[in-house]
């Protein structure tokens, strides 16, 4: 089968010919109809956080139809699939308490193991969920890591009905950040970019656009909201935005740290959380345990994801590198799928 693949870091991703994986007892074959392009993947192109073992089919948002499956398993072929991409044993520490992403036996599809930028991948039967019949592949794919990230950094921040976000980035995460904390009873919510469509497509999801092209976005979201906002999501990655979505916290607010990025942030434990009593909180992938209520969320249409697949791309090398340029540069796409 044919899959991109990353031999190494700094370096294209490349289109090779591999073996179509056999699944084993309990696993499943999926044939692969849709894989969102992350900005996560193009930070593994790059190679921070690294990526691997080399090389490595990249691919973490993946929906599909299941193609064969190994021996007891109750799915069956042509069940529609998305692909919760944490592998984890079920049995350690971390699993027992539900938080699988640290599993110590477990591994990242797409990261650790081979995903979903091929024809097939190979899972255990436990990451393939049933997709709605009203959800597409498309957007089951993309909520396996865009939606399913916010889904689960939202809970994180213990946001409770009222309350005022800031989400710094209305890209492929953030589009579904500010529809999922709507669902979930926020009060005000800004949408912070520096593309002025995205913040129109995220105002039509009722954030309160914020321009950060037209002047420092912490003051006109202080004045906008008289003081500051309870919860702050940063999903860019970067240190200015991390640092922003401190200041912007008013007293008893949490920042959630989601963006990858290299470059250390400077906090003073004093002004920026003792006196405010403010919290900063990392958000690591999501859990199994969230796809039941993030999948209910997009079959009773509170998350549309409709707008937010603006670009597919076939499984080719020219295709896909490319639109990971794109991405790289902070382009106008939301969100590439590839379509096999
Ligand atoms: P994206 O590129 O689609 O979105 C980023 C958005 O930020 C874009 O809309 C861009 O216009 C905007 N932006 C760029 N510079 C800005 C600035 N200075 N001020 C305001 N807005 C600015 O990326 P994505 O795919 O949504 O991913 C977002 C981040 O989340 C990435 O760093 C990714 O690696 C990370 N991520 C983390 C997790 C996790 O579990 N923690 C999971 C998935 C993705
Ligand atoms: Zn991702």
């Amino acid at each position: 089968m044919r899959a991109l693949q990353l031999v190494e870091p700094g370096h294209r991703l490349e289109e090779r010919d591999v073996a179509t994986p056999n699944p084993g007892p309990g696993e499943v074959l999926v044939k692969v109809g849709a894989a969102g392009i992350c900005r996560s993947d193009v930070h593994y192109r790059k190679g921070h956080p690294e990526a691997g073992p080399l090389p490595l089919t990249l691919g973490h948002e993946i929906a599909g139809v299941v193609a064969a499956t190994g021996s007891g398993v109750r799915r069956a072929e042509g069940d529609r699939v998305c692909v919760h991409y944490q592998l984890s044993c079920g049995d350690c520490p971390y699993c027992a308490r539900g938080s699988e992403q640290f599993c110590p036996n477990g591994a990242m599809l797409g990261m650790r193991r081979d995903g979903g930028f091929a024809e097939y991948v190979l899972i255990p039967e436990r990451n393939a969920f049933l997709l709605p019949d009203e959800i597409s592949l498309e957007h089951g794919a993309v909520m396996m890591c865009s939606s399913a990230t916010c889904y689960h950094a939202l809970r994180k921040a213990r946001m409770t009905q009222g309350e005022s976000v800031a989400i710094f980035g209305v890209g492929g995460l953030g589009m579904s950040a500010v529809q999922i904390a709507r669902a979930f009873g926020a009060g005000d919510v800004y949408a912070v970019d520096i593309n002025p469509a995205k913040l129109q497509l995220a105002a039509t999801f009722g954030a309160v656009p914020i321009d950060a092209t037209a002047g420092d976005p912490v003051e006109q979201i202080r004045q906008a909201s008289g003081g500051g906002v309870d919860v702050a999501l940063e999903l860019i990655g970067l240190a200015a935005t991390m640092r922003q979505s401190v200041d912007v916290l008013a007293p008893l607010g949490r920042a959630i740290a989601v963006g990858v990025g290299a470059e250390p942030v400077d906090v003073s434990a004093y002004r920026d959380m003792i006196v405010r009593e403010a919290e900063i909180i990392g958000s690591a992938d999501h859990l199994a345990q969230e796809l039941p209520g993030l999948l209910d969320l997009a079959r009773r249409g509170a998350l549309d994801l409709s707008q937010i697949v603006t670009n597919r791309v076939p499984l080719e090398e020219e295709a896909v590198n490319a639109a990971m340029d794109a991405l790289e540069q902070f382009g106008d796409e939301v969100r590439t799928v590839i379509v096999p």
